[in-house]
């Protein structure tokens, strides 16, 4: 599966807890086809102190979110949308199904 989202796009969650959640995309995994974005999928890590008398804790960071439960969201017509291309010379642009704006 090609993967159409990079960093920086934003995203809408589609399924799983955190259903129609919007975060902005901090990385992606294209070996995996997922992503990482800000504030979806958290996951709590216990992390243990380094040294002696540095203190453990429980941290919250994200975890990576398969690139099929997230659909790019427009900003133009603020919706999740599947991603179209259209080719302009010998570029490959992305634009929104919805109204074709680019993405
Ligand atoms: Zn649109």
């Amino acid at each position: 599966m090609a993967m159409n989202i990079k960093k920086g796009d934003t995203i809408v969650v589609l399924s799983g807890k955190d259903k129609g959640k919007q975060g902005k995309v901090l990385g992606t995994v294209p070996k995996s086809t997922k992503i990482v974005a800000e504030g979806i999928n958290m996951v709590t890590c216990h992390v243990k102190p380094r040294r002696q008398g540095e203190e453990g804790g429980i941290v919250k960071r994200e975890a990576a979110i398969a690139a099929c439960k997230v659909q790019v969201v427009c900003p133009k017509c603020n919706k999740g949308t599947r991603i179209a291309h259209k080719i302009e010379g010998d570029k490959k642009i992305r634009v929104c199904k919805h109204c074709g704006a680019e993405l």
